[in-house]
Formats: structure tokens, C-alpha cells, sequence
């Protein structure tokens, strides 16, 4: 297994699913790991199951002043941060028409202005201490693909690309490298929860929008699980040069391929 000892990870969303699965292979891959999540009571459960000295720190990813409270603490109680995975995330199912203003907001504020809080936080300290680090946005297959009902979710994770691309050329001078993980769908509470409404807006039974929507274009009809996307984020994490910079990774069942 890949080392990060000694490193600072800082995981948004970490307290379910993919973020939970890439922090746990971080702390036993032997970093410093802050698990940081809307809810404190669930974020500080989640550190202490995770164990290795993880911190639970409560982040809304939308709200600047908590961002930079929770980065503030960071470096104060670990250190500056080596590695962020900006990775909070939300779904809603929506046909275009009847999306509300702010529902299309909410989407925009947690997975846009929460990656670019996260990570200019992140740049600020790993600049400042000279040390370079891995900035990781979680995509997703929509960052490269379309699908129904989910306009404003698709317009963030095409729009991380965009981010991560300016930030690792911004970020080279100082070592700092930014890449994107683009999941195929994995079993998790978001995932779960679209299922039956997805089922409702296309008139399909569940397992129909598991085999024909979902797992359709794949070349297995396989799910993508969290062990395949934590394996890449420690990947990520671990690299040590520019060589791998500006990316986005498709770790999705050949859904799509680029
Ligand atoms: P999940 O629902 O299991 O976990 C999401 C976590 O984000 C939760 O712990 C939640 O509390 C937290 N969160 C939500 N809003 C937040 C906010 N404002 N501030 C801080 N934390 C907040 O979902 P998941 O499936 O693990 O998704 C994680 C990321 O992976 C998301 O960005 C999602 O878009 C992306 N993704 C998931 C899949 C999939 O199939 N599950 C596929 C591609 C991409």
C-alpha cells in the first residue's frame, strides 16, 4: 500500500459513503486524516470509528467563514494540509422545468463554491508551507456525460473540470497538483435514495433504472464500490510530481470512456 505518513488529509463528506471509504484508507495508510462533515456529531462519530488520530471537525462546504474555521483548526491542532479531497455532495432528481431557483442553487453552492472554498483554503496552506500537496475534486462520470433530471448536478461536476485545471496550473510553481475522480455510480446513501425517484420520473421499476439507466453503458454491468474510488484517491494522493496534474479519472465500468 501506498504511504502517506506524515501527511495532513482534510476529506469533506467524509462522514458517508465514498468520502468515509477514502478517509479510512488514508488514516491506515498512515495519515493525520480530518473528517470533515455538515453534521459535528456525525463527523466526530466517524473520526473516532476511523481511529489514527483522526479528527471530526463540522464543515458546511457552502459556508466561507466554517471552511476557514475548519482549516484555521487544522493546521493549528495537525498541521498545514497536504491533502484535500473536496467530496461533499448532494443529489437532487429533477426534470429541468420543474427545478426551483433555489433547489438549482443549493446543487451549485455544495458541489461549486464548496470545492473552490475547500481548495483555495487548502492552496493558501500548502503554499504557505512550502511543502506542495494533492488537491483532489470528486467528479464524477457527469463531469464528462449527461443524463435526465439531473441539470444542475451535471452542470457542477463538467464545471470541476474547469476548476481543476486552473488550479494546477496555478498550483505547479508551488508543487501543488489538483486531479479529478469521476466515479460510475456506487452504492451509497445518495445513490440509494435516487433509485425509487428515479424509477418514479421514467415509469420504471427499480430494477430497471439499476440495469437500464445506470448500469447501461458500463462494459460489465457492474457497480463501481468505495474500495475502487479509495484506491484512487490514495493513488492521487501519493504521487509526487506534476506528471499528474490537471486530470480527471474515469473509474467507472468503461461508462465512459475518454
Ligand atoms: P453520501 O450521501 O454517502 O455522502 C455525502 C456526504 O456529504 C454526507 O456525509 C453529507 O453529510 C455530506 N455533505 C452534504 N452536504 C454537505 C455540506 N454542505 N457540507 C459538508 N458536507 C456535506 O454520498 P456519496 O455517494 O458518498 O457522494 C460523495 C461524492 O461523490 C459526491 O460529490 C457525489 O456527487 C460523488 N459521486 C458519487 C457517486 C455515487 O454513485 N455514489 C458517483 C459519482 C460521484
Amino acid at each position: 500500500m501506498q504511504s502517506l505518513d506524515g501527511k495532513i488529509a482534510l476529506v469533506t463528506g467524509a462522514a458517508s459513503g465514498i468520502g468515509r471509504a477514502i478517509a479510512d484508507a488514508y488514516a491506515r495508510a498512515g495519515a493525520r486524516v480530518v473528517v470533515a462533515d455538515i453534521a459535528a456529531d456525525n463527523a466526530s462519530e466517524t473520526a473516532q470509528a476511523i481511529g489514527h488520530g483522526a479528527l471530526g471537525i463540522a464543515m458546511d462546504v457552502t459556508d466561507e467563514a466554517q471552511v476557514e474555521d475548519g482549516f484555521a483548526r487544522t493546521a493549528r491542532e495537525l498541521g498545514p494540509v497536504d491533502i484535500l479531497v473536496s467530496n461533499a455532495g448532494i443529489q437532487i432528481i429533477s426534470p429541468l422545468v420543474d427545478l426551483s431557483f433555489a433547489d438549482w442553487k443549493r446543487m451549485l453552492a455544495i458541489h461549486m463554491d464548496g470545492a473552490f472554498l475547500t481548495a483555495r483554503a487548502a492552496m493558501r496552506q500548502m503554499i504557505a508551507g512550502g511543502a506542495g500537496g494533492s488537491i483532489i475534486l470528486m467528479g464524477s462520470a457527469h463531469s464528462h456525460v449527461a443524463s435526465k433530471f439531473k441539470a444542475p448536478y451535471v452542470a457542477a461536476k463538467h464545471g470541476l473540470l474547469g476548476l481543476a485545471r486552473v488550479i494546477a496550473k496555478e498550483g505547479a510553481a508551488h508543487r501543488v497538483r489538483a486531479n479529478v475522480i469521476c466515479p460510475g455510480f456506487v452504492r451509497t446513501p445518495l445513490v440509494e435514495k435516487q433509485i425509487p425517484e428515479q424509477a418514479r420520473e421514467l415509469g420504471l421499476t427499480q430494477e430497471q433504472v439499476v440495469r437500464d439507466v445506470m448500469l447501461r453503458d458500463t462494459v460489465d454491468a457492474e457497480f463501481t464500490t468505495l474500495e475502487d474510488i479509495a484506491e484512487t484517491a490514495l493513488f492521487l494522493a501519493g504521487f509526487g510530481s506534476n506528471a499528474l496534474t490537471g486530470q480527471s479519472l474515469l473509474v467507472s465500468h468503461g461508462w465512459h470512456m475518454q
